[in-house]
């Protein structure tokens, strides 16, 4: 290999300018071989291994949004906003019509359990008064 110190530095700078290239992407830009290439950086001590940290995109389960992050979480949320929306359903009640929040555990709960008709209550009172009116015999509070 003849040595040629001005190709030489520009291999390394274009090394360094562009990080990401594989060997071979430097290689066809300077019409060598990728094993040239390798060997040039090692002498010059530049790593030859690419190492770009991939993230990982997740995305918001309430709206959406992409987030970027190292580890993914199975329940990507991207702000406390978000995450009150996410396990807080608004419901109406059955009996006054009045919209208020339910945890979202609960309301799975209750729709996975068969016995109980999908009706929810804002307070004990509302549901007492739909009992009575004969709304409802099977569903609880
Ligand atoms: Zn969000
Ligand atoms: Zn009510």
């Amino acid at each position: 290999m003849r040595k040629n110190p001005r190709k030489i530095k520009r291999i390394v700078r274009y090394k360094e300018e562009n990080p990401t290239l594989t060997l071979e992407q430097i290689g066809r830009r300077f019409k060598a071989s990728k094993q040239y290439i390798h060997k040039v950086l090692k002498n010059q001590n530049i790593p030859t291994a690419i190492r770009v940290r991939k993230k990982k995109v997740g995305y918001c389960l309430e709206c959406r949004t992409p987030i970027q992050t190292r580890v993914l979480s199975k329940k990507p949320i991207c702000s406390e906003k978000c995450h009150f929306k996410y396990y807080n359903i608004k419901v109406n009640c059955a009996f006054c019509r009045i919209l208020f929040y339910r945890k979202r555990n609960e309301i799975i709960q209750r729709y996975k359990d068969k016995r109980y008709k999908k009706y929810m209550y804002c307070t004990r009172q509302c549901y007492d008064k739909a009992q009575r009116a004969g709304q409802t015999r099977t569903s609880k509070f």
